[in-house]
């Protein structure tokens, strides 16, 4: 593979266009940004009123099969997607979510995309871009830091201070910081008590941010967090603590758009980004609706497989946001499928179509569960340099044999260019949707169900579950949930991302399982219910041979070994 350039050798040979060139292609003036630097820019407030009237473009969702060590690459694909469109002379955005930290210095690599199908700057955007996440952590630790005093200070609020709720946050990896201690050192030092550190993309701010519409709503959100309770057991609020002006403030200028661009200069709007795991997974509302305005097309992505991405995305973000997608696009490799056949890592570079056969159960149950919310798809295999013939040939068939529209995709080797059989296969089953008057985005549950119908629906249709199991600790916080009026949250599962159950070492299809919820939290100010399946993290780990280790940079200030 060393013939090959690594994505952060490509983004730099690249040639990059001022902002505002890129900006005026989609009709902004240089007056619309906020620039910063010579490549990035903000959209103003102003610029995003001045859209409304406008007419929203056709919005395409970018998903996988569920991942595996082995790559399914859907960055890549959405930023590909995104420039063949516009080599097919189509008015496109692409509109992804920001890098985190944790995963840019731990396991994953970055964000933004590889080979010839990235956003760039892409250093500057996998690393403090234009300083979002540090706002958002900024505007998560100011809470925490308020809360203290408050109780320092006299604590009218009566709270008490084992039942606070909010946690701080950073954006990184660090296990230390799950379960500390603050407030040692003697009544001067605050009232002792247990914290906990969750990663800022995994935070209720990161929520917020990313389902808030505008600043209004994002400060009214941010007045309903419920922090903690007081003595008497009851809910004590931003709003009582009257903070929600001030934390607001701290994200101003963050809540702004993103504008960057592809190597092949298509305009990218970066903005929001938790995690699909453990948190809702897409970018922001803002963001989508502003690319919606501003391009015929647009290509997203949602994190992880269909099962947590595309389900969040659909049933949270779409519902909440009143966003219709017109297609999506599945991705699978044909590494990833072997991997869900059984086969090992190290063996994934050998031929062996029969785990293929046996691994596209998974992108199967994908392709079911797609289709139950009613929209065109395509399954863009992205194809890998060592994938052999016999393999591709077996995919081909399977995919042929089971009806399902699907594209060679290269846009990793060949940026736009490969990507353009897939955008004419969107084009075709879009249109075809529309003729047939198909498209009638239908969600798994409706907000009106019950907290436990929704679970229900989830588990058993987009998983595949017999059923949902709910702890007695679970129940318990069910019935707080009904008490205080939150049924008609929408529910986001917090799960494994590499198994359509909750045990992560069952690959493919699993069958035969149900879904263990071990404990239910109701975020009042991002408006769901988080359903924690298994055990899952909220701060995730560094690894034993974190990225950071291959990180450096030299005396001309060229940055190495990002990806
Ligand atoms: P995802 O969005 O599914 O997490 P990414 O698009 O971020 O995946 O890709 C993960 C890594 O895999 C990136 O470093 C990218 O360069 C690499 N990658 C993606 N597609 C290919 C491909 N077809 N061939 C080789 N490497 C690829």
């Amino acid at each position: 593979m060393s013939q090959y350039l690594s994505d952060i050798e490509i983004a730099r040979n690249a040639s990059l266009k001022p902002i505002q060139e890129v900006a005026h292609a989609i009709g902004l003036s240089e007056e619309s940004l906020e620039v910063y630097g010579k490549y990035k820019a903000k959209l103003s407030h102003e610029t995003i009123d001045e859209l409304a009237s406008k007419e929203d473009g056709k919005l395409i969702l970018v998903t996988s099969i569920n991942p595996t060590p082995a790559g399914e690459g859907k960055s890549t694909v959405t930023v590909g997607l995104g420039d063949a469109f516009k080599q097919l002379g189509k008015n496109v955005v692409i509109a992804l979510r920001e890098p985190s930290l944790g995963p840019v210095m731990g396991i994953k690599g970055g964000a933004c995309g590889g080979g010839y199908a990235q956003v760039v700057p892409m250093e500057d955007i996998n690393l403090h871009f234009t300083g979002d996440l540090h706002a958002i952590s900024a505007a998560n630790n100011t809470l925490a830091s308020l809360i203290d005093n408050h109780i320092q200070q006299g604590n009218t609020l009566e709270i008490d201070p084992r039942k606070i709720l909010w946690k701080r946050a950073v954006d990184i990896n660090d296990r230390a910081l799950r379960n500390v201690i603050i407030g040692l050192g003697g009544k001067a030092n605050g009232v002792p008590r247990e914290e906990h550190f969750e990663i800022t993309a995994a935070s209720e701010m990161m929520a917020i941010f990313c389902l808030s519409k505008d600043l209004e709503d994002l400060k009214q959100r941010i007045s309903k967090i419920v922090v903690a309770y007081n003595i008497h057991d009851e809910p004590v609020t931003v709003k009582d603590l009257g903070v929600e002006g001030a934390l607001t403030v701290l994200l101003k200028d963050a809540i702004k758009p993103n504008l960057v661009q592809t190597l092949e200069h298509t305009p990218a709007i970066v903005h929001g980004g938790p995690f699909a795991n453990i948190a809702h997974g897409c970018n922001s509302i803002i963001a989508t609706r502003t690319a919606l305005k501003l391009a015929d097309y647009v290509v997203t992505e949602a994190g992880f497989g269909a099962d947590l991405g595309a389900e969040k995305f659909l049933d949270i973000k779409c519902q909440v946001g009143g966003i219709e997608p017109s297609a999506v696009v599945i991705v699978a490799t044909i590494r990833a499928l072997k991997m869900h056949g059984g086969v090992a890592k190290k063996e994934l570079s050998l031929n062996n179509p029969e785990a293929l056969r046996k691994g596209f159960a998974n992108l199967r149950k994908h392709v079911e569960t797609i289709k139950q919310y009613q929209l065109p798809f395509v399954i863009s295999l992205n194809h890998f340099v060592g994938d052999h013939e016999e393999e591709i040939n077996e995919f081909i068939r399977l995919c042929e044999s089971e009806n399902m529209p699907f594209a060679m995709t290269k846009v990793w080797e060949k940026g736009g260019q490969g990507g353009v059989e897939l955008a004419h296969q969107l084009l075709s089953v879009i249109h075809q949707a529309e003729e047939e008057e198909k498209v009638n985005f239908q969600p798994i549950y409706s907000l009106s169900d019950s907290i436990e119908e929704k679970l229900t629906k989830i588990c058993e249709n987009v998983y595949g579950a017999n059923g949902v199991e709910l702890s007695t600790q679970a129940k318990k916080q069910l019935k707080k949930i009904e008490e205080a009026g939150w049924s008609n949250f929408p529910v986001c599962i917090a799960k494994t991302q590499y198994s359509l159950s909750d045990d992560p070492s069952k690959l493919g299809r699993p069958e035969d399982f149900t879904i263990s919820i071990r404990e239910l939290k109701p975020l009042v100010g991002a408006g769901f219910v988080v359903a924690y399946a298994g055990q899952m993290l909220t701060m995730p780990g560094l690894p034993k041979k974190p990225a950071a280790l291959n990180i450096d940079i030299d005396e001309n200030g060229y940055v190495k070994g990002l990806f």
